[in-house]
C-alpha cells in the first residue's frame, strides 16, 4: 500500500484538506523535480538546466528560503560589497530561469517514491510524475515562541550569528542554547561583541567537552545555567530580555537583563516531513545521504542543502551541495536512459 507524508509546513493542513487524487494518472512528467528555492534548489537549478535536462522546480511557501529572512550577507564568495538576502534569492532565480529552470510557486504535499516514475502531489491539486527528484527544502531555525521575539524579528532577534553578528561589534548580546551551535554562535559573537551571555535552561550544556570548555574559558562569555528567557523586551528594536532563574525553585528570580542582540541556537527542524514515509532520516529529520554524495536510500532522490546538513549550515555549503545533486540526478538520468535503449533493443530482438 502506498503511503503518504503529510505537510509540515505552511499553513495549509493538508491531512484534514487530502482530496481524491488519480495518483495513477499524472497531469505532467518531467525528468527532474526540484524541491526548494534556497541556495541549494536554485543551484542545482542552473546546473541541471545547463545540462539540459529540464528542470521544474517548486518553490514552496517560503520562496527564496531562509535567506529572505535576513538583511545584509556578507560571507557569500561574489559579493565584496554584501548584498541583501532577498535580492541574493532573485539572483539566483534569474540565473537558474536563464538557463531553463521552470521555476513554479507551490508546495510538494505528498509523494510517492515507492513506484518509477515517481509520484508528487502540489498543493493537494495536482499530481506530477518525475524520474529523478532533488529534494532541497532546507531547515527552518527553532524559536522560543515568545510574541516579543517574533516582532522583533531582524531588529535585533536572530537564529543566525554568522549572518548579523557583525552588526553587534561592542555591543552586548546573549545566546540561548547549550549545544554546539548554541556554543558556536557565542564563541564567534564574543570575537565581536563586547560581551556574550549564554543562556542554558538546564544546569548543564549538551554540547561537546570541547566546546563547553572553550566557551566557559572564554573571558567575554558569561554562561548563565537554569535561566529561561520568558520576554523580549524593546519598541523598535531588542533593549534587554527578562529572564527566570531556577524556574519553580524556591530561590526562582525573575529580573531584566540589558541586551542590543538576541541570538537563537536551540536547534534547527529540517522540512522533511513529507518525505519521510520512503526517505531515511536521523532521529531529528535530517535526511541521510552517502558519504560524499547527495544519494538517499532511494535510487533516483536525492537531497542537498541544510536538508540533509545538521553541521555547516551556510548559503555556500547549500550551494555547492545544490551543485552535486544536479551532477548526481544527471548521471542517474544518463544511467537510466541507457537502460532504458537497452531494454527497448532487447525486446525489439525478440519479437
Ligand atoms: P542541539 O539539539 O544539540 O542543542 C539544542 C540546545 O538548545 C540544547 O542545549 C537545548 O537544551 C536547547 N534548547 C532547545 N529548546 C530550548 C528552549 N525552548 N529554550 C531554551 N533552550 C532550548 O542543537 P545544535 O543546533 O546545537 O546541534 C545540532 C547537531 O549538530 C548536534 O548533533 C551538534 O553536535 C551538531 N553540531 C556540531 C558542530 C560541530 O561539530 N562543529 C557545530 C554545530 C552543531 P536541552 O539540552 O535542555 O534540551
Amino acid at each position: 500500500m502506498a503511503q503518504f507524508g503529510t505537510l509540515n509546513f505552511g499553513s495549509l493542513d493538508a491531512s484534514s484538506q487530502k482530496k481524491e487524487l488519480d495518483l495513477n494518472n499524472p497531469q505532467e512528467h518531467h525528468r527532474l523535480v526540484i524541491v526548494g528555492s534556497g541556495p541549494a534548489g536554485y543551484t542545482a537549478g542552473i546546473y541541471a538546466g545547463r545540462a539540459n535536462l529540464n528542470p521544474v522546480l517548486y518553490t514552496g511557501l517560503e520562496m527564496g528560503g531562509q535567506l529572505t529572512t535576513t538583511t545584509e550577507v556578507e560571507n557569500y564568495p561574489g559579493y565584496p560589497d554584501g548584498v541583501q538576502g532577498p535580492v541574493m534569492m532573485e539572483d539566483f532565480k534569474r540565473q537558474a530561469e536563464k538557463f531553463g529552470t521552470d521555476v513554479r510557486f507551490g508546495e510538494v504535499t505528498r509523494v510517492d517514491f515507492g513506484r518509477r516514475p515517481f509520484i508528487l502531489v502540489i498543493d493537494e491539486e495536482k499530481v506530477i510524475s518525475a524520474d529523478a527528484v532533488i529534494i532541497a527544502t532546507g531547515a527552518s531555525a527553532k524559536y522560543l515562541g515568545l510574541e516579543n521575539e517574533q516582532r522583533l524579528r531582524g531588529a535585533g532577534v536572530s537564529a543566525c550569528a554568522t549572518c548579523d553578528g557583525f552588526f553587534y561589534k561592542d555591543k552586548v548580546v546573549a545566546v540561548v542554547g547549550g549545544g554546539d551551535t548554541a556554543c558556536e554562535e557565542a564563541l564567534y559573537l564574543a570575537g565581536l561583541a563586547k560581551k556574550v551571555y549564554m543562556l542554558v535552561r538546564k544546569p548543564y550544556m549538551r554540547a561537546s567537552k570541547i566546546m563547553q570548555k572553550r566557551v566557559l574559558d572564554h573571558p567575554k562569555i558569561e554562561v548563565l545555567f537554569e535561566h529561561e528567557t520568558v520576554d523580549v523586551l524593546g519598541e523598535n528594536k531588542v533593549e534587554g530580555i527578562r529572564v527566570v532563574h531556577r524556574r519553580g525553585k524556591p530561590d526562582e528570580k525573575v529580573y531584566d537583563i540589558q541586551i542590543d542582540g538576541f541570538f537563537l541556537a536551540i536547534g534547527h527542524k529540517p522540512n522533511s516531513d513529507v518525505f519521510k514515509p520512503w526517505i531515511e532520516t536521523d532521529e531529528v529529520g535530517f535526511i541521510k545521504t552517502e558519504c560524499k554524495s547527495t544519494r538517499t536510500n532511494i535510487e533516483g532522490v536525492f537531497a542537498a542543502g541544510d536538508v540533509q546538513d545538521p553541521i555547516y549550515r551556510q548559503a555556500v555549503t547549500a550551494a555547492a551541495s545544490g551543485a552535486m545533486a544536479a551532477k548526481d540526478a544527471e548521471r542517474y538520468l544518463q544511467e537510466l536512459e541507457e537502460k532504458e535503449r537497452e531494454q527497448a533493443q532487447a525486446k525489439e530482438e525478440g519479437n
